[in-house]
């Protein structure tokens, strides 16, 4: 068994905001900014799942991203255990980039079609470990089988290798340095369902076996709560609820959650008079609904939803929401 500890957050997000400058005119000036991300508050406990839903375009995977560095913050802070990492010196935060690794949807595209598999993954010990080539071989070795594949594949190439093994490859490369935290953003959502099941399964034993951390992305709702043991629900760069895999599907709080668990054809999810279809189109990130972001397409929509956007609050136990109908 995985082991949650919840004392003290591995991750911590204060009001962290990444927007992204829409440039016009001549003299390309800033017009504009697109929201991706709004304000988030959030915390991931040591050894956890937590899955991050939503329609696509909600800002999953800028928020995948900035976590990460990959995208610079626009503002708020995001501490990894204790420190803040815009703060970190040049040493840690090139430990703190180890400690952190990313699974891709599509790990074919960050691979050169010309490199053997061995030599990619040596690539990655070579800038990161001072592992010597004998060394840098033997744990490529390891790691090929400990992700389910054979050592002969050390000396194939990308396009040898079918989806789900790719997707292993991709994996290999993010559990190479030995990692605490591993974002995996849509990283079965191109996989048939049978391959899905493999590679969840790889995952999850890898998280035993090495008490991994994932921030698990997926626009799919059913993977999300077969692997995740929380489930935050995202909508236009903003955090509506957040709460354990069971609590958030089988009593949703939040219209939007109940709208986009409706979306699900099976199981069943609530109470069929509950169900609330969701219309409309989402709006754009650049020019956000005042109020509530979710009152656009909100039966429930009153006057203070369009005024008063609602505050992110625990409203229970470990189950917060931003909602003015919730009592
Ligand atoms: P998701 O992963 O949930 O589908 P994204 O994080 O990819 O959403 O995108 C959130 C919003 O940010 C979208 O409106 C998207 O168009 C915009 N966006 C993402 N990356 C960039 C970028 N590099 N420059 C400008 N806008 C971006
Ligand atoms: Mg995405």
């Amino acid at each position: 068994m995985t082991v949650i500890s919840k004392s003290s957050p591995l991750l911590k997000l204060q009001a962290v905001k990444k927007y992204y400058p829409i440039k016009g005119g001549i003299l390309k000036k800033v017009q504009a900014h697109v929201k991706a991300v709004e304000n988030i508050d959030l915390e991931v406990f040591q050894g956890e799942s937590l899955g991050i839903v939503g329609e696509s375009g909600c800002g999953k995977s800028t928020l995948g991203r900035t976590i990460l560095g990959l995208e610079e913050i626009t503002e708020g802070k995001i501490y990894y255990k204790d420190s803040e990492i815009q703060q970190l010196n040049e040493r840690k935060r090139k430990q703190f980039k180890r400690e952190m690794q990313m699974v891709f949807q599509d790990p074919y595209a960050s691979l050169n079609p010309r490199q053997r598999i061995g030599h990619a993954l040596e690539e990655v010990l070579l800038i990161h470990t001072k592992l010597s080539k004998q060394a840098r071989k033997k744990r490529v070795l390891s790691l090929l089988e400990e992700v389910g594949l054979k050592k002969e594949y050390y000396s194939r190439f990308p396009h040898e290798f079918s989806g789900g093994q790719r997707q292993r490859i991709g994996i290999a490369r993010a559990i190479a340095l030995n990692p605490s935290l591993v974002i995996c953003d849509e990283a079965v959502s191109a996989l048939d369902v049978s391959v899905q099941a493999q590679v969840l399964k790889l995952l999850k034993n890898l998280q035993e076996k090495h008490q991994l951390t994932y921030v698990f992305i997926s626009h799919d709702l059913g993977v999300v709560r077969y692997f995740c043991n929380r489930v935050l629900v995202m909508y236009l760069g903003n955090t509506m609820e957040l709460a354990s895999s069971q609590q958030l599907y089988e009593n949703p709080l939040h219209p939007y959650t109940k709208a986009l668990l409706s979306s699900i054809p099976r199981p069943r999810v609530g109470n069929k008079s509950e169900r609330i279809q969701l219309t409309g189109e989402i709006p754009n990130p650049a020019n956000p609904p005042s109020g509530c972001p979710f009152h656009t397409r909100c039966l429930l929509a009153t006057e203070l939803c369009i005024a008063q956007k609602p505050n992110w609050r625990e409203i229970e136990d470990s189950h917060f929401i931003a909602c003015h109908h919730i009592k």
